[in-house]
């Protein structure tokens, strides 16, 4: 199966041409912004939860575009949907709907429990989606009265001004003062610290119930329903962040589903289009659904035919397929295999959101300099031996694989993690020598 025999894939050739690695890398420095670095490969095509780069190597996708491609590359249900709305009607403006618009709204209702009353508003990512949660909280001023946000240490929540408010990372946040005022971060994890800042001045409380790019932190058990007791009777509201951890992604389609609470509003995006971009603000109940009003938020892309075909695609198939208990174990069986692993210290998340810390080469710590970024050096390693993986911390490992993932493609990085890590190692004290 070459590119340039794929019929779908001969209009972009002929815009594009075809050429090496190298030679796009030297073109994307001298064209695109710096903010990402150096991209690692130029990927050209993607089938299932395989992708191949410009010079031909095939990868097994372990990072799912960041927990997007929740059904791998080029899935044929979600490609034909989408072909098939946009030669139908691509766009419209918001002065029109949809029906895609509606069905998704109302699917995404249902799957959430949201309680009657309970409305939707589509983005289009994560950010966007927090965006509307920000002016939503602020909508809940009471008159002035309340004036604050509280989010976590370690949160993360977006690059836009408001988003980036509720990021705590100071290397984010710093360059862009002044930010949006009034959100204070607490202590991760702490119900103390919590009790004491959420009070009657308080507009909101912004929660990922796991922190994704932090190196996939679980909230503590019993956290989130405490975190709905005191919001509740501070009258501030509770909004989940399930960009990275929603549709699936956990082996449920929510993460907050096991603590039992709903919250007043849960933004979506990541995987929610199964690769096309989407977001989307659920706001739960008629009274906090009225908080913004007609004129008070808009988009022009926002709700599209096109995206929301996409995600209603998905969320079928993810219901179809049975691909949340498929989730459930093949993560499990993901984390015990890795978890058994001497390179391996610590192994957390839930689903297929997976985080681990390395050790060093057959478990010796004193092998790798302290100081080093060992987990860097893995990405490498592991991008050279054909697995794509994501490194949130100089000791961390992520892993956010489509969910169509198998147990077999699973074992192979298993399998292979230790090689990986005595390479990685390997790489570093050459660098460290030289
Ligand atoms: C990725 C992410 C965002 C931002 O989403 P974008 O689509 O990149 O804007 C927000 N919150 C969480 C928890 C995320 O993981």
């Amino acid at each position: 199966m070459s590119t340039s025999s794929t019929p779908e894939a001969r209009p972009v050739s002929e815009l594009v041409g075809t050429s090496t690695g190298e030679s796009w890398l030297a073109r994307y420095s001298n064209s695109l912004m710096g903010v990402f670095g150096t991209p690692q490969r130029v990927l050209v095509r993607g089938q299932g939860c395989y992708v191949w780069d410009a010079d031909g190597k095939q990868y097994l996708d372990l990072l799912g575009g960041i927990a997007v491609n929740a059904l791998g590359h080029a899935h044929p249900f979600v490609t034909s949907v989408i072909s098939s709305q946009l030669a139908t009607l691509g766009h419209v403006s918001n002065f029109f709907t949809s029906p895609t618009q509606v069905a998704l709204a109302e699917k995404l209702l249902e799957i959430a429990h949201a309680p009657a009353g309970s409305k939707v508003f589509f983005a289009n990512s994560g950010t966007e989606a927090n965006e509307a949660a920000f002016k939503l909280a602020r909508r809940n001023s009471e008159g002035g009265r309340r004036t604050k946000i509280v989010a976590l240490e370690g949160a993360f929540h977006g690059r836009t001004m408001g988003a980036l408010a509720l990021t705590a990372k100071q290397a984010y946040r710093e360059p862009f003062a002044p930010l949006p005022s009034g959100v204070v971060h607490i202590p991760f994890g702490d119900l103390d610290a919590l009790r004491d800042e959420v009070d009657e001045t308080t507009q909101a409380l912004f929660l990922e119930p796991i922190q994704g790019e932090a190196g996939v932190i679980p909230l503590p058990d019993g956290y989130l329903a405490e975190a709905r007791r005191i919001t509740r009777e501070a009258g501030a509201l509770l909004i989940v962040d399930e960009v990275q951890t929603g549709i699936g992604r956990t082996g449920q389609w929510f993460a907050i589903e096991d603590s039992g609470i709903l919250p007043d509003a849960m933004s979506l995006a990541k995987g929610l289009g199964g690769g096309f971009p989407i977001g989307a603000l659920i706001t739960f109940g008629a009274e906090t659904s009225a908080l913004l009003t007609a004129g008070q938020h808009g988009t022009t892309f926002g709700g599209n035919p096109v995206a929301t075909a996409a995600a209603l695609a998905t969320l079928h198939t993810i219901e179809s397929q049975g691909l949340l208990e498929h989730v459930r174990s093949v993560g499990d069986e993901l984390r015990s295999r890795l978890a058994d692993l001497p390179e391996v210290s610590e192994v957390r998340g839930r689903g297929l959101l997976i985080g681990f810390d390395l050790t060093g080469p057959g478990g010796d710590v004193a092998a790798v300099p302290q100081n080093a970024n060992l987990a860097a050096a893995v990405v490498n390693a592991a991008l050279d031996a054909g697995f794509i993986v994501n490194a949130p911390g100089p000791r961390t490992i992520r892993l956010a694989p489509p969910l169509i993932l198998s147990i077999e493609q699973a074992e192979t990085f298993a399998a292979a993690l230790p090689d990986l890590v005595s390479t990685a190692a390997e790489a570093l004290t050459t660098k460290e020598a030289s």
